[in-house]
């Protein structure tokens, strides 16, 4: 038909698989197995319904004010969205406008390439090493702003401080976006640089440490100049995105510290105990620093394992891409779902 000559044509991202029965062990997207902060709840029981009469506040000052607060920046210093995918896409729309390409890695979160197609922005991926490394060398061109993961989805693997502070030097005439939706398992976020950088934005999510993938939360700290390019880009585009009760209970999420601590130790825990039963079952895999392992097994097909496992009702996520398709991306549940898995893998692999 004539009309779809003009249509923009995108081939859409593709999330986990979200199956839901009872008793099955779900593996596969990286959520938290542990409920969100205690204060969350309080705030959804005595929420006033009738205040969804009215639009919610902009600004989503409340959510703003708590995330400045336990970052210890200026809340003119931090962007609130509906998932870090909001913010991501948003910054995407607004911070990469050259003809230049974005720089990112071969093996990352596969959203950076669907957001690049769907806003025409040019892009070139740059091969991790073998150890699945980025190559701060290969960052070192002409380009047109860069993004990456640390810890990196979906192997896990954290760059070091060294690392991110190199590739940001050598690009302070782009933006240089750092995704840490995994920088709460054990990782040093590259907040810190902010003093020194003023091109550099770190994004987060409530998705994954905060227990609250549901209800869609994600932030950017960065410069106020940076954040106020993304606001201007936010209003143009939709001013209302988060829902007031959304902003009530992320705010309550932020003021529990030592919940989030304590969850967050709890699946740094049964990560570690995790690698050690994969090890002795003949997997490999670089050291992760989030709350998934990537790991192949040495004479097993990931595929095989996957298909497997499913049968058990067991969901862990499987990529067939290059260079990556004999692995699989394990999440951290609850100790007891670690332990079925590994019961279940040892069943299959002796
Ligand atoms: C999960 C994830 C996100 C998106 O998280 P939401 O906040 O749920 O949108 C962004 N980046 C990476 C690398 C992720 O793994």
């Amino acid at each position: 038909m004539k009309w779809e000559e003009n249509v923009r044509k995108v081939v859409p991202y593709v999330p986990g698989e979200q199956p839901n029965r009872p008793g099955m062990i779900k593996l596969n997207t990286n959520e938290c197995p542990y409920p969100p902060a205690p204060g969350v709840k309080k705030v959804l029981k005595e929420f006033d319904y009738e205040k969804l009469r009215l639009y919610p506040d902009t600004q989503s000052t409340a959510l703003v004010e708590a995330l400045a607060e336990y970052y210890g920046v200026k809340k003119e210093q931090v962007f609130a969205g509906v998932g870090s995918d909001d913010v991501l896409a948003m910054a995407f729309l607004t911070f990469f406008n050259s003809e230049k390409p974005i720089l990112f890695p071969d093996i990352t979160y596969s959203f950076y390439d669907v957001w690049a197609e769907l806003f025409k922005i040019p892009y070139k991926v740059l091969p991790l090493n073998e150890d699945f490394h980025i190559v701060p060398d290969d960052y070192k061109v002409e380009n047109g702003g860069v993004i990456f993961p640390s810890p990196n989805a979906p192997t896990g693997v954290l760059e070091s401080m060294e690392t991110i502070e190199e590739i940001i030097k050598a690009n302070q005439d782009v933006v240089v976006i750092v995704d840490e939706a995994y920088i709460d398992f054990g990782g040093q976020s590259a907040l810190p640089l902010l003093e020194k950088y003023e091109n550099l934005l770190v994004v987060q999510t409530f998705s994954k440490s905060r227990a609250m993938a549901g209800s869609r939360i994600g932030f950017a700290i960065g410069n106020e100049k940076l954040i106020s390019y993304l606001n201007d880009a936010k209003f143009s585009f939709n001013s209302y995105t988060m829902d007031s009760l959304t902003i009530q209970i992320g705010a309550a999420a932020v003021k529990d510290g030592a919940y989030f601590k304590e969850t967050t130790d709890k699946v740094i825990r049964t990560r570690e105990w995790t690698k050690k039963e994969l090890k002795n079952l003949g997997f490999s895999f670089q050291d992760s620093q989030s709350n998934f392992i990537f790991a192949e097994h040495k004479e097993k097909s990931a595929e095989d394992i996957f298909n497997y496992l499913k049968t058990k009702d067991i969901f862990v996520r499987y990529f067939k891409k290059p260079r990556i398709d004999n692995y699989l991306r394990i999440s951290i549940g609850t100790d007891k779902e670690m332990e079925t898995l590994i019961k279940e893998l040892s069943e299959y692999l002796k």
